[in-house]
């Protein structure tokens, strides 16, 4: 490795040499491998961190390309699960980090398993559901998170440490947490590439233990109309909070909030996942289907059946495409597994 390869950051003097270290030594979880994951992806591995672990749930789509920087048009092409195809990519940037691609759709069992030994988390997801599940575990295991979002030309972020500052539980019914999402609104490059490196900017002030530099406030912009909000939410902390008060009790952890299928963010999609973990057996799947035109790579299977498409992947997971509905999704699916 060349010596000044972290040379212009360490140059600047409130990361510096010592700062430089703790970055090596420590390790980000990033929740969602999309535009805004491989963003925060690709800023921290070029930053020189220790390690970091990116979860995802999807494969690549040519629609991703306008705006999901770590993916080629291979990528799309073959399918390729969005946290491979990140790895592979992060790899040529920078060897020097420990990286760990997991293809899952994160639930609270998952969750709490991936956030042991992670020092910051990096809200990179597409739902609501997601992050206040993530906010629910950091909380109960004392993880720093940042959320963030963006639609159209607008974007939002919020630096969230237990025992500090409001919970995202707290701000609900507070302040305007979006709605919009990319697949209804659309949403252009830039307002991700902002939100993205508010997300960083504040990943980095707290892998080097800089706390008082910490924003503080709700951000919310928008590069189109050239506006830019700090919202002050201190105020919001509750102490009678369900999941960061002195009572907590973590309500997004508990199982009835835990979906087995859903409807994927406004998109034409349901997932459904299985009742219990397994892996899937694809040889065998193949031979109990009619279909001729079976499409495969290590990581998923697909065909398409009466106008849907449908993906499995080897978690057991399998996304229909074409519907919304997750009645007639589920039907579909006991037809092809019994
Ligand atoms: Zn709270």
């Amino acid at each position: 490795m060349a010596n000044d390869r972290y040379s212009r950051q360490e140059l600047f003097s409130p990361i510096g040499l010592e700062g430089q270290r703790k970055i090596r030594d420590k390790h980000v979880l990033i929740i969602g491998a999309g535009a805004l994951g491989t963003s925060n992806a690709e800023q921290l591995a070029r930053a020189g961190i220790g390690r970091l672990t990116i979860v995802d749930r999807d494969y690549v789509e040519w629609s991703n390309l306008q705006r999901q920087q770590l993916f080629t048009e291979t990528d799309a092409e073959k399918r390729m699960p969005k946290a491979v195809a990140a790895e592979k990519r992060l790899k040529e940037v920078n060897t020097d980090v420990f990286y760990h691609s997991c293809i899952m759709d994160v639930q609270r069992e998952e969750l709490e398993e991936l956030i042991q030994e992670v020092d910051v988390l990096i809200d990179a997801t597409d739902n609501f559901d997601t992050r206040m599940l993530i906010n629910d575990v950091c909380q109960k295991h004392q993880v720093p998170w940042i959320y963030g979002g963006c639609a159209g030309s607008h974007g939002m972020s919020y630096t969230i440490v237990p025992g500090k500052t409001p919970c995202l539980h707290c701000l609900m019914g507070q302040v305007p947490l979006g709605g919009a999402t990319c697949d209804t609104v659309g949403v252009i490059s830039p307002a991700v590439q902002m939100t993205a490196a508010h997300q960083v900017a504040e990943a980095l002030k707290l892998l080097v233990d800089d706390v008082k530099a910490l924003y503080k406030k709700l951000i919310i912009f928008d590069m189109w109309k050239h506006s830019y909000t700090g919202i002050a939410v201190q105020h919001a902390k509750r102490e009678d909070c369900p999941s960061c008060g002195s009572k907590a009790d973590y309500p997004f952890m508990q199982q009835a909030n835990q979906t087995k299928s859903a409807v994927l963010c406004g998109r034409d999609t349901v997932q459904i996942r299985p009742p219990r973990k397994m892996e899937r057996d694809f040889n065998k799947l193949k031979e109990s289907l009619p279909e001729t035109e079976i499409e495969e790579n290590p990581f998923l299977l697909s065909f398409k059946r009466e106008g849907y498409r449908f993906v499995f992947f080897r978690d057991g997971r399998v996304l229909i495409h074409g519907t919304k509905d997750i009645t007639a999704a589920r039907r579909l699916y006991y037809k092809i597994v019994g």
